[in-house]
């Protein structure tokens, strides 16, 4: 991977990724992150270290034994998660997953997998198209494609936002995105995302709540939400 990442999940995420506390949908998206940036590869194996150390040291046979019990099997049992993101080669996942739309293929990150292996059809629209990739959370998973030269309407987040760039490249008002940036929009962001003119785009989108669109009448507002959700 030639592009140097620039976006990352925030510590704090991180150490709930490591923790196993997120939605298994906001760890999805960390995960694959992960899987493409060496740079929380490492962070996130210094933070799995510090949690074993501080577990180490602490007394389980003090008045909040329970609790601290409690702690240790989170942690325990977090781990699989984290071993999963190092060696999927080792289950049944395929080595090189790809997904395929408008006439491209497009390698993913191994934590993608399993996943895009249960994918929906394409929905186009314009030149954007998604497909949902279902899972059990609340939350909302898709892959997001965007042509060259495509605009997605200016919209705001009704909840959480996450979107990881898997190939190509994506700009907004805020900056310019490419493979393994990690876009994080919480409910007041406002933004446009667009491809360049030369290069499309493919993305893992993980919404919390519906995108409001700021933009032209009522009537035609729904449609595109339920699209993109
Ligand atoms: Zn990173």
């Amino acid at each position: 991977m030639t592009h140097a990442v620039k976006f990352h999940p925030g510590l704090m995420l991180l150490e709930q990724y490591v923790e196993g506390s997120l939605s298994a949908d906001v760890a999805l998206a960390v995960s694959a992150h992960i899987d493409l940036c060496p740079h929380c590869q490492q962070l996130s194996k210094d933070i799995t270290n510090d949690q074993a150390a501080v577990l180490a040291e602490q007394d389980v046979s003090g008045r909040d034994a329970e609790q601290e019990w409690q702690q240790m099997l989170n942690f325990i049992t977090s781990q699989p998660t984290i071993s999963s993101s190092a060696s999927t080669h080792t289950d049944t996942a395929p080595q090189v997953a790809s997904v395929s739309v408008n006439g491209r293929t497009f390698e993913i990150p191994r934590a993608l997998a399993r996943l895009a292996e249960k994918q929906n059809k394409w929905l186009h629209l314009g030149g954007i198209a998604t497909a949902k990739l279902p899972t059990a959370d609340k939350q909302h998973v898709s892959l997001l494609y965007i042509d060259k030269g495509t605009e997605v309407p200016n919209h705001t987040h009704l909840g959480l936002e996450m979107t990881l760039v898997l190939a190509g490249k994506i700009v907004d008002e805020n900056g310019e995105y490419g493979v393994g940036d990690l876009l994080i929009n919480s409910p007041d962001d406002t933004h446009t995302p667009r491809t360049l003119a030369d290069e499309d785009c493919l993305c893992l989108s993980v919404l919390s709540a519906p995108l409001k669109f700021n933009k032209g009448l009522t009537r035609l507002l729904n449609p595109l939400q339920q699209f993109f959700y």
